[in-house]
C-alpha cells in the first residue's frame, strides 16, 4: 500500500443501503477504511498498540477533545492482539460496586457505538447466564445480584426451571455430576463483532486525523528526569509528552521499557469454534466450576471458552488438552451437541493482575500512563477505557470512573477484588 500523506481530517465513506447498491451498480471501489502514514518525529501523544484499548482512546481524544496528532503504534496489525482473538462478551454484572459502575458504562456506549461510528458492530444483547454448581457459587451470585441492582444493573438470580426455558438443551437434572443449582441472569449482557469495533474505531479515529501505524514496533521508552520524552521504533524515533501503555499481554514489557514495574503476569487464554449449525442458543452461557462458557454467533458456530492457562507464557498456540478437557465439560451442560465438530481453536494473551482487575492512569513516570491489566475480561471495557483515558489525557485530571484502578492501590493495600465475577465469566 502506498504511503498516503493524509494528515488531518478526512471524508470516509458513508456506509448505508444506499452507498452499498451505488457502489454495487457504479463499480466505484471503496476507499481504505484507515490510511497509512510517514511517520512523523513528533506527536502530541503516542498510544502503543491498536488494539481496543488504544484506538478507542485516540478515538474519543479526537472526538471529545479534538486532539488529533497522535500516533497510534503497533508492531503488528490493527486487532492483532486479544482485540481479535477474544469471544467478544460484553456485560457489567461484576462483583465491586466500582467494577459494575465501569463495565456498565461501557454497555451504554457500547449500545450506542453502531451509530457513533457508522459501523455495525452487531451487539448482540442476548442475555448472560452464569450457572452455579455449588452453594458457595450461589451466594456469590446473589451477592453479585444484589450489588447489580443497587447500580442500576438488570441482574437477578433465577432457579433450574427458568434456566431450562431459556436454555432447552441444557442438562439441569440433578443427577450430573454437578448438578445446576440456579444461575445469575443478565439480561443486558451478550456478544458482539470484535472485528468491527476495532475497525470501526480504527476508521473513526483516522477520520479526525489520528494516525494509526501498523508494523511499527517500540523497542524502547525515553524518560529523562522522572518524565517521559518519546518511543524508539523500528521505524526511529518519536518525541511526545504523553506515551500511554495499551498493550495488553505485552504490557509489563513495555512499561518495563519505561522503568515501571506492573504486578502483572502473562497468560495464554484459549478459545474454539465449531462448524455452524442452525441457531439454537440464544443466551450466553457460563459456568466457573466446569471452567467453560458457550454462545452461538448469528452465523450459528458455538464459540466455546475456557480459564486461562495454569502457566505464564507469551505463546499463543493452541493445545490438544485444552480442546479434549472444553470438550468434556461442555458435553456435562450440553450433551445433545457431542456430534458438532470443531472448526479451529486458537489462544491469545492475557495480562493478569493480583485482583482482577485493571491498571489505568498515572505511573511514577510523568506523561507515561498505563491502561492495562486487562486479563481475560478487557474486550468490554474498551469503550469506557478509551472515554476515561481520553479525558485523563486532554484533562490532566483521572477521571472518577477509573480512580479506584490505580497502579497505587498495590502498594496501599486497596484491591479492588473481581475474582468472583472475572475468572471464567470473560
Ligand atoms: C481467547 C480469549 C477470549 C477472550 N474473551 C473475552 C470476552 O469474551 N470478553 C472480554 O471482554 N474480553 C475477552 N478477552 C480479553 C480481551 O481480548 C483483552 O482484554 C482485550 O482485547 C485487550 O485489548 P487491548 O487493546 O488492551 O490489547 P490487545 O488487543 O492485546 O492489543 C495490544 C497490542 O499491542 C501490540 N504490541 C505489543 N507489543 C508491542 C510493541 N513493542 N510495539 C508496538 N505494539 C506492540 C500488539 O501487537 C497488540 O496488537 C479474551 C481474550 C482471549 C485471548
Amino acid at each position: 500500500m502506498a504511503a498516503m500523506n493524509g494528515r488531518g481530517h478526512h471524508k470516509p465513506a458513508k456506509y448505508s443501503a444506499f452507498t452499498l447498491v451505488r457502489r454495487g451498480l457504479t463499480g466505484e471501489p471503496w476507499p481504505r477504511a484507515w490510511r497509512t502514514h510517514d511517520l512523523r518525529p513528533s506527536y502530541d501523544a503516542v498510544i502503543i498498540g491498536a488494539g481496543v484499548h488504544g484506538l478507542a482512546t485516540a478515538y474519543y481524544l479526537a472526538t471529545n477533545h479534538h486532539i488529533t496528532n497522535v500516533a497510534v503504534l503497533d508492531r503488528g496489525y490493527v486487532g492483532g492482539g486479544g482485540s481479535g482473538r477474544n469471544t467478544a462478551i460484553v456485560r457489567s454484572n461484576y462483583l465491586t460496586p466500582e467494577g459494575v459502575r465501569f463495565y456498565d458504562r461501557s454497555v451504554k456506549l457500547y449500545e450506542r457505538l453502531s451509530a457513533d461510528l457508522n459501523f455495525n458492530v452487531m451487539f448482540s444483547q442476548r442475555g448472560h447466564l452464569t450457572l452455579a454448581h455449588n452453594d458457595a457459587s450461589l451466594r456469590t451470585m446473589r451477592w453479585r445480584a444484589e450489588v447489580n441492582k443497587l447500580e442500576g444493573v438488570d441482574s437477578e438470580v433465577i432457579g433450574p426451571d427458568e434456566i431450562k426455558k431459556l436454555v432447552p438443551f441444557m442438562d439441569v437434572g440433578d443427577d450430573t455430576r454437578y448438578p445446576i443449582l440456579g444461575a445469575l441472569y443478565h439480561p443486558p449482557g451478550g456478544t458482539i463483532r470484535h472485528d468491527a469495533v476495532n475497525w470501526g474505531y480504527a476508521r473513526g479515529a483516522d477520520a479526525l486525523g489520528v494516525e494509526i501505524h501498523q508494523n511499527t514496533e517500540v523497542l524502547g521508552i525515553d524518560v529523562r528526569d522522572g518524565a517521559v520524552k518519546g518511543v524508539q521504533t523500528s521505524r526511529g524515533p518519536i518525541s511526545a509528552p504523553v506515551v500511554v501503555n495499551c498493550t495488553a499481554g505485552w504490557s509489563s514489557l513495555i512499561s518495563a521499557m519505561a522503568g515501571v514495574e506492573l504486578p502483572i503476569i502473562t497468560h495464554p487464554l484459549q478459545a474454539a469454534v465449531t462448524e455452524p449449525v442452525k441457531v439454537f442458543l440464544e443466551a450466553v452461557v457460563v459456568s466457573g466450576t466446569l471452567h467453560v462458557y458457550v454462545s452461538q454467533t448469528d452465523r450459528g458456530e458455538l464459540v466455546f471458552g475456557a480459564s486461562t492457562d495454569p502457566y505464564a507464557s507469551y505463546s499463543m498456540r493452541g493445545s490438544l488438552e485444552f480442546t479434549e478437557e472444553l470438550a468434556g465439560h461442555v458435553l456435562e451442560l450440553m450433551p445433545s451437541i457431542a456430534k458438532m465438530r470443531v472448526l479451529r481453536q486458537w489462544a491469545g494473551l492475557c495480562d493478569m493482575t493480583p485482583d482482577f482487575s485493571p491498571v489505568m492512569g498515572v505511573t511514577p513516570v510523568d506523561g507515561f500512563l498505563v491502561d492495562v491489566g486487562w486479563g481475560t475480561y478487557g474486550f468490554k471495557a474498551g469503550p469506557v477505557s478509551g472515554e476515561a483515558m481520553a479525558e485523563l489525557i486532554a484533562t490532566g485530571k483521572t477521571p472518577e470512573i477509573i480512580a479506584s484502578f490505580d497502579l497505587a492501590r498495590f502498594a496501599e493495600g486497596r484491591l479492588v477484588g473481581e475474582k468472583g465475577a472475572a475468572a471464567v465469566g470473560h
